[in-house]
């Protein structure tokens, strides 16, 4: 394990740029007002890299389900019509239960919504008993004390308390406590508070400071019935904010459960690769307690692809071993490293990935020679092919890796979801120049297919236009799910476009991160279109926006 070396109670004099990411974050946490009681040699963000085993985790009890502890990965989905329609949030949580979601989360945005939160727990606990309700709660803090009277769970975002003694979060966790209410503390990256924005930006270290803070308050306040989460559209900043939020945690020795997601995933199979893509990293590792798979669809749609992830993860323990990583200290877990390799041809060096079925039969010929093809032979098969390609590394061998497994799947959607559970975090950790997947069940073009938006996905080579949609929920102005199919249709030849997609001008431009452009509903049928961050046309009536943001897109590629 990678050493690392703690000053205690002068760690701001490491806080250099050039200080390991570890010590950065622990450095977070001391700014945090922590003491810094506990910290090993062998900290890190798993347990091991080379042997499978859940991360142990405080069980916490959402009503009548219990996630964490022993218990399996937890699936669950959030209701995408107004809180204050109640036969309409009902219906959708039957929907979703019967898909096999037992945890259903809506928007509270409000006051009046938290109240008619009375309302829908008191339909669901008699249409649907088993099902636990989680309030989602944006902006307005005081309305999470109201959710609590009803719900079984309140998602709170740090990044709306801008109030350092956490005065009043501290006052929510005593009404959760005497409820048995549980807590997430839900950061996004795009809505981190002012206060951190302004100290570290809007970065991972910022997503960090910002849940250690809330945990800290919630082990001063003896509270564990805590679920924490840090997501973002981006893949490679998701999963950089979890591994670092997890050696933060384990070096305060904390184990508060853990809540995955991508968000604004988008839809389709795209949505799908790329939610499997961030999942995967970390569950591979053992990381996360509970699962959300956001897809701009129908809720209940989330639910069977959740449960196919958290399938192929089952018994995984079980694998057989492989040779151990013997230097880990050359893997960089906690920001983005391309391994450094010798460029044969168009494969390695600074090239994009390849992906097996783009090469010709000269470039196929360099493979098991000049380009190494490293393998999957046992079920653990993204920690066995990131342990082969750091040996490689241990051994100074910088030919370039294609990295490679069979499978037999025939079904599109599972072999998406399968490769992109084995292969991304290995593109997000930089550490293959190629992609084989051989799948002889599916023909040859659909696994190109999903070759290059597993790619994508990990933000290794962008081939396509980027979608970042977000899932919808009570908030949303606009019928979001058509919109989204037909600038699909209309932009999707605009290879590495980044646009967002977002149901409501709140949540919207925060969340679409580093889109090039944002279409986001700004009233009842009114669209605000941005360029990057900046409002380029206000308020337009949803009839005219998409075409108004082809013109913005192709005015400025005409430039
Ligand atoms: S951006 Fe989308 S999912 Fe997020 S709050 Fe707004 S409408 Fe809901």
């Amino acid at each position: 394990m990678p050493k690392v070396r703690i000053f205690f109670g002068t760690a701001a004099k490491y806080h250099h740029k050039n200080a390991c990411e570890v010590c950065k974050i622990v450095f977070f946490a001391y700014l945090c007002g922590k003491h810094i009681t506990q910290m090993s040699d062998t900290t890190l963000f798993c347990g091991s890299l080379d042997r499978y085993s859940r991360r142990p985790s405080c069980p916490v009890r959402i009503g009548s389900v219990e996630i964490g502890g022993q218990n399996p990965v937890a699936v669950q989905s959030m209701t995408a019509v107004n809180t204050l329609d109640t036969e309409a949030v009902v219906a959708e949580t039957g929907r979703i239960r019967a898909a096999g979601g037992r945890i259903v989360r809506m928007t509270a945005p409000g006051r009046r919504e938290a109240e008619n939160l009375q309302n829908i727990a008191a339909r669901t606990a008699e249409l649907y008993p088993d099902t636990a309700l989680v309030a989602d709660i944006h902006f307005v803090a005081e309305v999470a004390s109201v959710a609590a009277d009803y719900v079984d769970k309140v998602r709170v975002n740090p990044g709306n308390y801008n109030d350092p003694e956490g005065t009043t979060f501290r006052a929510l966790i005593e009404k959760c406590r005497r409820r048995g209410v549980a807590i997430r503390v839900g950061v996004n990256h795009g809505s981190l508070s002012q206060r951190m924005v302004d100290r570290y930006g809007d970065t991972v270290e910022g997503m960090v400071a910002s849940a250690m803070e809330f945990l800290t308050i919630c082990r001063e306040e003896k509270f564990d019935q805590v679920v924490v989460s840090m997501k973002s559209s981006n893949t490679r900043v998701m999963v950089h904010a979890y591994r670092s939020l997890m050696a933060a945690m384990n070096a305060e020795g904390m184990n508060y459960s853990i809540h995955l997601g991508v968000t604004e995933a988008g839809n389709d199979i795209e949505g799908r690769i790329k939610s499997a893509v961030g999942i995967g990293a970390l569950m591979s590792d053992g990381i996360g307690d509970t699962i959300r798979v956001s897809l701009t669809e129908p809720p209940e749609n989330e639910i069977p692809v959740a449960l196919q992830i958290v399938d192929y993860f089952e018994g995984r323990a079980a694998h057989a071993p492989f040779e151990p990583v013997r230097k880990p200290e050359l893997y960089s877990p906690y920001e983005y490293r391309r391994r450094a390799s010798l460029a044969v041809g168009r494969i390695g060096g600074e090239s994009v990935p390849v992906i097996y079925g783009e090469l010709t039969d000269a470039e196929k010929a360099l493979l098991g020679g000049d380009v190494v093809v490293v393998e999957a032979t046992t079920e653990n098969a993204p920690a066995e092919l990131r342990a082969k390609i750091l040996n490689l590394m241990a051994d100074g061998d910088s030919r370039p890796v294609v990295v490679r497994r069979s499978y037999a799947e025939s079904e599109v959607e599972q072999l998406a979801l399968h490769a992109a559970l084995d292969f991304g975090g290995l593109f997000i950790d930089g550490l293959a120049d190629g992609l084989w997947i051989d799948a002889p069940n599916v023909a040859p073009e659909v696994v190109d297919d999903i070759a290059l938006r597993i790619l994508q996905a990990a933000r290794a080579r962008m081939s396509r236009t980027e979608y970042i949609a977000c899932p919808g929920c009570g908030r949303t102005l606009y019928d979001l799910r058509g919109t989204l199919a037909r600038i699909k249709a209309a932009t999707s030849h605009l290879t590495g476009v980044k646009i967002g997609v977002m149901g409501c001008i709140v949540n919207g431009p925060g969340e679409m991160a580093d889109a090039d452009y944002g279409y986001v509903g700004s009233g009842p049928g009114r669209i605000t279109l941005y360029r990057g961050r900046e409002v380029v046309r206000r308020n337009i009536p949803d009839t005219e926006a998409i075409e108004a943001l082809l013109e913005l897109i192709n005015s400025d590629r005409n430039q």
